[in-house]
């Protein structure tokens, strides 16, 4: 079918891909992929022979005349990443916006995506959450981020690299206070593991250890969930919050 289709590949495990993803992968004219090695390895092992475009951070510019003409053309291009759901810290955003405004047909075919796979298994609230994806790298900005992010009521769910999450963890505690959370890693992966416990426990645990290995989601409990002390910055925002109510 013509159109931009968004189709969601495995986040480790091989097999967590739809029919309707193998599909219409090998319908498609072709396939726009963030890192056509890591594509081209996903196709061959489904037999499929759709030939490859790179589209990625770096030739996205270039790339989206490119693409948004052959759509125009009524070509049929599904758009993958290197794992999991396409746009969802990676890219397709601006692409998306552009076909949408050339009233091209858009769709999007579900599956893995790293965020929902922790927040099921992560033993933490899922009634509501709220996605960051990566804090910025530098601890000073990471904590005025996090500051910015004390009060939503809800689970929080970032991306970090396993080289980082020790001092991350180190920040959270220093401004959420000592809430619940978990860092799975390596979802549906033969080491798959999930580590439950509260923030400050964590950061002293993983400060004493080699940084782990592989993918990391870290979860966040939302404030008052347990029976955590307040931070210096929950305290102040429920102050704000309460003289802001008068
Ligand atoms: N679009 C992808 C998705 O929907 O899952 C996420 C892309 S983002 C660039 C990559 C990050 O996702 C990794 O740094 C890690 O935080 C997380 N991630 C991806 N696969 C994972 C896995 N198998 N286990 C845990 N985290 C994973």
């Amino acid at each position: 079918e013509p159109g931009l289709h968004l189709v969601a590949t495995p986040i480790g495990n091989l097999k967590d891909i739809s029919f309707r993803a193998l599909s219409t992968l090998a319908a498609a004219d072709a396939v726009a992929a963030e890192d056509t090695r890591v594509t081209k390895t996903l196709l061959a092992h489904y037999g499929i022979s759709t030939p490859l475009v790179a589209y990625h951070e770096h030739n996205a510019q270039v790339m989206r005349p490119h693409l948004i003409a052959r759509l125009e053309a009524g070509a049929a291009l599904a758009l993958v990443s290197d794992a999991g759901t396409p746009l969802i810290s990676d890219p397709g955003y601006r692409l998306v916006a552009e076909a949408l405004e050339r009233g091209i047909k858009v769709t999007s075919v579900p599956g893995p995506s790293a965020v929902l796979a922790a927040l099921v298994v992560a033993g933490l609230p899922t009634d509501r959450f709220f996605f960051e994806g990566f804090l910025p790298s530098k601890s000073g900005a990471r904590r005025a981020r996090l500051a910015e992010l004390a009060r939503i009521p809800g689970t929080l769910v970032f991306f970090e690299s396993p080289r980082r999450i020790a001092e991350t963890l180190e920040d959270c505690a220093a401004v959420l206070g000592s809430r619940e959370a978990a860092i799975a890693r390596e979802l549906t992966k033969l080491y798959e593991s999930v580590r439950r416990g509260r923030l400050d426990a964590l950061a002293a645990a993983l400060r004493e250890e080699e940084p782990p290995r592989g993918e990391i989601v870290l979860l966040i409990a939302p404030p008052g969930a347990g029976a955590e002390e307040a931070s210096e910055a929950e305290l102040d925002a429920q102050l704000e919050a309460a003289l802001a109510d008068h």
